[in-house]
C-alpha cells in the first residue's frame, strides 16, 4: 500500500520539501508520496489523529514545532533538550517526535563551510525556532561561547537561559549597533537566524562594514539564494553559505528515520537546486 508522509505548517504552500522527497521516493522506488498539509493552529490536535489513522510520518515547519510536541508519545534525546520538533515517525502504534534541524544545521556548518564549532565564539542574529536549533547544535558540538540577539531581547534572553541551563555559554545582548560591532570582531562565526534578508527591500541585517576577514557566515535563508547578507561576505572574501544545505541534510535525515534506508542525498539535492 502507499505509504503517505508530508510537512505541516500554517503556510506552506512555497515549502521544497514535496519536491525533494518525491524524487528520493522516485529514486529509490518506493511506492510513496510527500504532501502539504495546511494546518492552522487551532486544528493541530484533529491533525495528529488524522496522522493517527493513515499516515506514515511528517515533518513540522512554522508555527507547530512546539506546540506539536503534546501530540507524540515520546520524543528522541534532542527533540527532548531543544523541546523542539520538526519530524515525526511511526513505531507500532506509538508517534515518536524527533528534531533533525541539529543535525541538518550541524552537518552544512562543517560539511559546507567546514566550520569546527570547539573552542570558538558565534554570534546568532535570531531566536526564534530556528536559532534554538543552532543553539543547540553549536553547543552540542561544543562552542566557546554563543551571543544571541533578536529584535525581542525578551526572546534572545529566554533562549540563553535554555541554553546556560544546559551548560551552555550563552548570552543575549540588545540589538544594538555599538555593542554589535565588538561582539562581531571578536566572533569567528555569523549566523543568520531570522528572516531578516528574504525581501528586496529588507534592512541590512547589521552595517556589512562589520564584516571581518575570520569571519564565517551562515545565513539559514534559502530563497533567495543569495541574499544581502551574503553577498557582501563574499564581496569581502568571506565564506559564506546560505540555509539550502541544512534544508537539505534535514531533510534526508528525516527520511532515514522514516525508512531506515539510507537518504539519495544527490537526487535530493537536484530537486531542490
Ligand atoms: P521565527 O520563529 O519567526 O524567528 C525569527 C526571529 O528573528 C524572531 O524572533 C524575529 O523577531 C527575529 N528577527 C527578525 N528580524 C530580525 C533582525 N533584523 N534582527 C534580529 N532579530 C530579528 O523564524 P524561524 O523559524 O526561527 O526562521 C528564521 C529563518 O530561518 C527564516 O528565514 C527561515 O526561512 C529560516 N530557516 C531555514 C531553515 C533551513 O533549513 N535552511 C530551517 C528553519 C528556518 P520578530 O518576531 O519580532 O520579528
Amino acid at each position: 500500500m502507499k505509504k503517505t508522509y508530508g510537512l505541516i505548517g500554517y503556510p506552506v504552500k512555497h515549502s521544497l520539501s514535496p519536491a525533494m522527497h518525491n524524487a528520493a521516493f522516485k529514486a529509490m522506488e518506493m511506492d510513496a508520496e510527500y504532501k502539504l498539509f495546511e494546518v492552522r493552529p487551532e486544528n493541530l490536535k484533529d491533525f495528529f489523529s488524522y496522522f493517527r489513522e493513515g499516515l506514515s510520518g511528517i515533518n513540522i515547519t512554522i508555527p507547530h514545532k512546539e506546540t506539536s510536541i503534546k501530540y507524540v508519545d515520546a520524543l528522541e534525546l534532542v527533540a527532548k533538550s531543544i523541546h523542539a520538533i520538526n519530524t515525526v515517525s511511526v513505531n507500532g502504534d506509538k508517534l515518536i517526535g524527533h528534531n533533525t534541524d541539529v543535525g541538518g544545521f550541524v552537518k552544512a556548518l562543517k560539511e559546507d563551510l567546514k566550520f569546527k564549532p570547539a573552542s570558538k565564539r558565534a554570534i546568532v542574529f535570531g531566536a526564534g525556532g530556528a536559532a534554538r536549533a543552532v543553539g543547540f547544535g553549536l553547543y552540542f558540538d561544543d562552542i566557546k561561547e554563543i551571543i544571541l540577539i533578536d529584535i525581542d531581547t525578551k526572546k534572545a534572553a529566554f533562549l540563553a537561559n535554555e541554553l546556560k541551563e544546559d551548560g551552555c555559554n550563552a548570552i543575549a545582548v540588545e540589538n544594538n549597533q555599538h555593542a554589535i560591532r565588538e561582539l562581531v570582531l571578536n566572533s569567528d562565526l555569523l549566523v543568520n537566524a531570522t528572516p531578516c534578508g528574504m525581501k528586496e527591500n529588507d534592512p541590512e541585517l547589521m552595517p556589512s562594514e562589520f564584516l571581518h576577514e575570520n569571519l564565517v557566515v551562515f545565513d539559514l535563508i534559502y530563497s533567495p539564494r543569495e541574499t544581502r547578507l551574503i553577498k557582501e561576505a563574499k564581496r569581502k572574501n568571506i565564506k559564506a553559505i546560505n540555509g539550502l544545505g541544512m534544508l537539505l541534510y534535514q531533510g534526508a535525515l528525516s527520511f532515514e528515520i522514516w525508512t531506515k534506508q539510507r537518504a539519495p542525498i544527490e537526487v535530493m539535492k537536484k530537486a531542490i537546486s
